[in-house]
């Protein structure tokens, strides 16, 4: 017999910013079947991943490590040896004190294919984002990246050349150096560097919630803790720390170290947070709404059976897309019942869900909102067409009556969103333990369920936050429920709102 085995890619994630990955490495995220991922990895890029691919973690926080080195390696080899296509994510560079080198051995050792592919490491990244370019003409010739994480036995750390180190004249960067600062700084003086040297700290560097101190090597321990300085930190020794006033682009973004609070507003909410993270903030998404599934469903059943009567197929929902399809399955049918239809998809989601189930979708409208969709296919239909639309009871009646001017439509409400108060104890979390900065209300449903979700009782919970609304429905709907309008959008739209907290 034949034993396949898979292959592993160890992919650098880059240092957090989420766009600041690979293609590359989104490709590996995009085919794996196993993610095993670190601590340092910026979270969302697990919503890249295939639904069936399984995530494993093993992450490490600072001396607190949840799997060791082996453990790690044992369970790369394991996944891969039965067969699956396992992507290894590591913040920064996997090669940056990363062990990937580790973890590339152990899979040589065992015969099993591996890829790497390079990241953004924190060390030139990270500085990049405080302002502070790693080489200069003027100022630095070269640069150093160095561990921080000294020997236990022996602070001074005989692998490293303190006294070169001191010398070179190169911007010097630690990286795991935090608990060890004050050894840090007091060998670089002690083998001679000056005192007066700018050093800077860079926390969390490229999110929003990045943060940067400069001060001196004499000065910079008692700084840090005064500061309480914490992992993951960037420790850079050198005069490029200087010209952090003059390149400092990222934290001078509008909306910058703000924490903004998106409710759910259906279609509008993947436009609001890309702007925001590219304003610099830090959007803070909360599901308001569930959906609920209306079965048993004869009507689809009915529809199914007779699928011959229909030419087009809409589906305007990932949700959509997963309802049809399982009632197909159940009634012993799979994707051939749908040769002669075509297909329409309301977005890109929507048509990767699509695609997931064997089906390449005929039309995808560049814009995910009904107005769009209509757009796209009316050009095509003829009032001999029968479009079988299954969706939500709670749609928008748009797309409906206007393909009726054209053809004839069936739709079937297949389910239904509904308040999800699962996550009523999260949201309350978030309001409690987290400075949010705004919260917006693009819809005055948005107000409604956010409201019923909170309970009226936990209204004063929303008294540190800013309340923006995107115009005078909502507004008054923020009113009737007793809420405080902090500022209305002067345009109805995603960027009125943004707008208003920019020029805030
Ligand atoms: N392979 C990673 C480094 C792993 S070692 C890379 O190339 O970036 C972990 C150390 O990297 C942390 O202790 C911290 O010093 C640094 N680091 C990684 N990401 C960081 C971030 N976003 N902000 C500040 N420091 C970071």
């Amino acid at each position: 017999m034949k034993v396949m085995k898979g292959k592993v890619y160890l992919v650098g994630a880059g240092p957090g910013d989420y766009k600041l990955l690979t293609l590359k490495g989104l490709e590996c995220i995009q085919v794996a079947d196993v993610i095993v991922y670190d601590r340092l990895v910026n979270k969302n890029y697990l919503k890249e991943a295939k639904p069936t691919c399984e995530f494993i973690y093993v992450g490490k926080a600072s001396n607190q490590h949840t799997l060791s080195q082996e453990e790690i390696n044992r369970v790369i080899v394991e996944q891969a040896a039965l067969g699956k296509i396992v992507t290894r994510l590591k913040g920064g560079d996997p090669y940056v004190f990363g062990r990937g080198g580790e973890e590339g051995e152990a899979l040589r050792e065992k015969g099993i294919e591996f890829e790497v592919v390079p990241g953004i490491t924190s060390a030139i990244g990270g500085l990049c984002y405080a302002g502070i370019p790693i080489t200069h003409r003027d100022y630095a010739s070269s640069f150093h990246v160095v561990t921080g994480h000294l020997r236990a036995d022996d602070k001074s750390n005989p692998d490293l050349n303190w006294n070169a180190l001191a010398h070179v004249n190169g911007t010097l960067v630690f990286l795991m150096g935090v608990s060890n600062l004050k050894q840090i700084s007091e060998q670089l003086i002690k083998e001679g560097k000056c005192k007066k040297t700018p050093v800077a700290l860079i926390s969390w560097a490229t999110y929003s919630s990045q943060k940067v101190i400069v001060s001196t090597l004499e000065e910079v321990y008692e700084v840090a803790k005064k500061e309480e300085i914490k992992p993951p930190t960037l420790i850079v020794v050198g005069s490029v720390v200087n010209l952090r006033e003059a390149l400092n682009f990222f934290e001078n973004k509008p909306l910058f170290g703000k924490n903004i609070m998106v409710t759910r507003s259906r279609t509008q909410n993947s436009s609001l947070v890309e702007k925001i993270i590219d304003l610099g903030g830090n959007p803070i998404e909360i599901p308001t709404i569930k959906i609920e599934k209306l079965q048993p469903n004869e009507q689809l059943q009915e529809a199914i059976q007779q699928l011959n009567k229909y030419t087009y197929l809409v589906l305007t929902s990932q949700n959509a897309v997963d309802i049809f399809f399982d009632q197909l399955d159940e009634l012993g049918l799979d994707a051939r019942a749908l040769a002669h239809l075509k297909i329409c998809a309301i977005g890109s989601s929507t048509a990767k869900a699509i695609k997931v189930r064997g089906i390449r979708a005929d039309f995808i409208p560049k814009e995910f909102v009904s107005e769009s969709l209509y757009e796209t296919l009316a050009p095509h239909l003829t009032p001999q067409d029968n479009i079988l639309i299954p969706r939500a009871k709670n749609a928008r009646d748009f797309l409906v009556n206007q393909l009726k001017e054209i053809c004839s439509v069936h739709e079937i409400h297949t389910y239904e969103s509904v308040i999800d108060f699962n996550q009523k104890t999260e949201l309350l979390e978030i309001l409690t333990q987290e400075k949010v900065d705004y919260i917006t209300f693009a819809s005055s449903s948005s107000v409604k369920n956010f409201v019923q979700l909170i309970g009226n009782e936990n209204l004063h919970q929303l008294k540190q936050s800013e309340l923006i609304s995107i115009g005078p429905v909502t507004s008054s709907a923020l009113c009737e429920a007793g809420l405080t309008v902090y500022k209305e959008a002067k345009q109805a739209t995603i960027d009125g709102l943004l707008d208003v907290m920019i020029a805030d």
